[in-house]
């Protein structure tokens, strides 16, 4: 049986260049960055020409790139130090946002019982947030950070990060942007978006698992929050991840070379996705802003079918089609996501099976129609349920 990939969003496959980039980089780079003879210069130039080359992608200083682990290590880096040595005294963020903010904010909330968190009100089912609300908080002169993520990892949805960051410096707040699901799919120019701080991790791009970038404006003057090394231009201490950074640097390069080319495969096999299952799927929509390729972001898509089935996902898995259901299943009973319930609530979500398809260059056509033959199959085994 081949099997199907569809899941893009929670980790994509490594590209065969990263793996061989890789592969000679473990052989050869051995040398600690940190030592000053040749070995160690070597691992280090390898590292330093990673940096300049996403510096330029991204139009930032290459001192403004910082290699952290991975995206949830960049987020709370930021978040962290942004209260602990900046001394920001509110945080305005979304409930929208990926756990990796939202338990970090709470936490930080706990350790410092005057730092206020404010969560910017959800407008409609879309998931659209309301703005202008935002714009009145930032005009009290309060030390803030908003955080707000650029695509949404669960439903999609596009925040337009150049407004928001232009109101932020309007205001005089900071702005950190998870753009975990968007760097390396969007080209992200930062000398006219004027955010503060971004996070990205490389497995969303084909490149490996554990290495993520922080990038952090040296106007900030944000510190690191380890202790014991003066690594990452003191911002990250630990000896850096050298065969790991040289992966992702080459898996951003090949993601930003061929951007238009995969964002046109990927786009077309969205498109087909859901013509196929308005076709094909009795009653099913669409969560978030997912049919609007302007408000969504390309890679992912995420469903509502109209029956309840905590199975869908394992059937689709025991025919090799793997998907994210948008379930937490907690001793046995599975339960709809955090975010689907700040779109809903639970009385709506009841009937409902919430899924998440997301893709990658790789992906076919003739694979999305297994996936949606697969579907059809399960709904009408499940009609036939209901009616018998
Ligand atoms: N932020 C978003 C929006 C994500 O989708 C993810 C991963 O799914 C993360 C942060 C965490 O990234 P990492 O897996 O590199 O820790």
């Amino acid at each position: 049986m081949k099997k199907i990939y569809l899941d893009s969003a929670a980790s994509t496959v490594i590209d065969e260049r990263v793996i061989e980039a890789m592969i000679q980089s473990m052989k050869e780079d051995f040398g600690n960055p940190s030592a000053i003879h040749s070995f160690g210069q070597e691992s280090k130039s390898k590292i330093e020409t990673v940096r300049k080359n996403i510096a330029q992608w991204l139009h930032v200083n290459s001192n403004e790139i910082i290699f952290t682990s991975c995206g949830t290590e960049s987020n709370n880096l930021i978040i962290r130090s942004c209260v602990e040595n900046l001394h920001i005294r509110r945080i305005i963020t979304s409930p929208l946002e990926h756990k990796s903010v939202l338990e970090t904010v709470r936490d930080l909330k706990e350790k410092h019982l005057e730092l206020e968190i404010v969560f910017l009100p959800i407008l409609n089912k879309q998931g659209d947030l309301d703005f202008s609300h935002l714009e009145n908080l930032l005009q009290d002169n309060i030390p803030t950070l908003v955080s707000l993520m650029h695509s949404n990892n669960e439903i999609g949805n596009l925040t337009d990060i150049e407004y928001i960051a232009k109101l932020c410096k309007k205001y005089n707040a900071l702005f950190h942007s998870d753009t975990v699901q968007t760097m390396a799919h969007y080209p992200l120019d930062f000398s006219k978006i004027p955010v503060d701080f971004a996070s990205c991790s490389a497995h969303k791009f084909h490149g490996p698992k554990g290495i993520g970038i922080a990038f952090i404006r040296k106007s900030t003057g944000l510190k690191g929050i380890m202790t014991g090394g003066a690594q990452e231009r003191n911002m990250r201490a630990g000896t850096e991840n050298v065969h790991s950074i040289v992966g992702l640097g080459k898996s951003f390069d090949m993601a930003m070379k061929e951007l238009n080319e995969r964002r046109k495969t990927i786009e077309e096999l969205k498109r087909y996705t859901i013509d196929q299952l308005l076709k094909k799927i009795k009653g099913v929509s669409f969560n978030g802003h997912g049919t609007d390729f302007s408000k969504s972001i390309y890679t992912l898509l995420s469903i509502l079918l109209p029956f309840p089935n905590t199975m869908v996902g394992f059937q689709l898995d025991m025919k090799g089609v793997a998907v994210s259901q948008g379930s937490a299943c907690a001793s046995g009973a599975s339960k709809p996501s955090k975010t689907m319930l700040q779109l809903y609530g639970e009385d709506e979500l009841k009937n409902t099976t919430t899924l998440r398809i997301s893709f990658s260059h790789y992906n076919t056509i003739e694979e999305i129609d297994v996936l949606i033959n697969i579907l059809s199959e399960i709904q009408e085994n499940k009609v036939s349920t209901i009616l018998s």
